[in-house]
């Protein structure tokens, strides 16, 4: 197919590419979650001896798989923290998405707009499948996601490991060059970078600068700014 053929096709443009397909990331991308666990995490903390801020949480932890921060939290407490840290995290934070979690704002125009373009697109998140059924569902998003769901426990390695974003491409047919993805924090631009697709930052909780540093090739603080590159 020519190039000029190509052109008049609907679809995703963005610096002069066609893209295959949209990959989004789930916590702080398609769901407002981000604050919701990082205040209930920096509360354990402190409950356990770590006194810890929602800000520092979101400073530190964000983006990182649950046995990476379990890592940092060793390494900062100088112990093991006790078993009861994770079973407490998981229903704490379970209880306050049910009740508080929200679409982040301008998402569904840009879901509804790659719909119309015809545009395929699918959620990788370092996030487990029961939170991602939660967070999607309370939002309404989930019906959107069907079999367009990957999480990093369906992998070897987390991100910013690349392994997420290649299996999620694969599994929907794009290639890698050809896949665009939306990423709030360093490590899961780095991840996405590192798996050679082209990444947009939403920089909401991160500076901009940050994600430019971890291989975003552009960064927008509104949703809807995707939405001049979906035709
Ligand atoms: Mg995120």
């Amino acid at each position: 197919m020519s190039s000029s053929a190509d052109a008049s096709k609907r679809g995703v443009v963005f610096n002069g590419v066609r893209f295959d397909g949209v990959l989004f990331d789930c916590d702080g991308v398609l769901v407002d979650s981000e604050r919701i666990t990082s205040r209930v995490w920096a509360g354990l903390l402190t409950g356990i001896g770590l006194p810890t801020t929602t800000e520092q949480s979101l400073a530190t932890y964000l983006g990182n798989s649950m046995p990476r921060c379990l890592e940092i939290v060793t390494a900062q407490l100088g112990r093991t923290p006790p078993d009861t840290l994770l079973p407490r995290f998981y229903a704490e934070v379970q209880a306050a998405l049910e009740t508080e979690v929200t679409a982040v704002d301008g998402i569904e125009a840009v879901l509804d707009a790659l719909d119309a373009a015809g545009v395929g697109y699918g959620v990788a998140s370092n996030g487990e499948h029961e939170k991602m059924r939660t967070t999607l569902g309370v939002t309404g998003l989930l019906t959107r996601f069907e079999n367009r769901r990957f999480s990093a426990v369906d992998v070897a390695r987390p991100k910013p490991a690349p392994d997420l974003f290649l299996h999620a491409a694969q599994r929907l047919g794009f290639d890698p060059r050809r896949t665009l993805v939306v990423e709030d924090s360093p490590l899961g631009v780095q991840g996405a970078f590192t798996a050679g697709m082209t990444v947009i930052g939403y920089a909401e909780l991160v500076a901009p600068e940050r994600l430019v540093a971890a291989g975003a090739a552009h960064t927008v603080s509104d949703m809807r700014e995707l939405l001049e590159f979906v035709g």
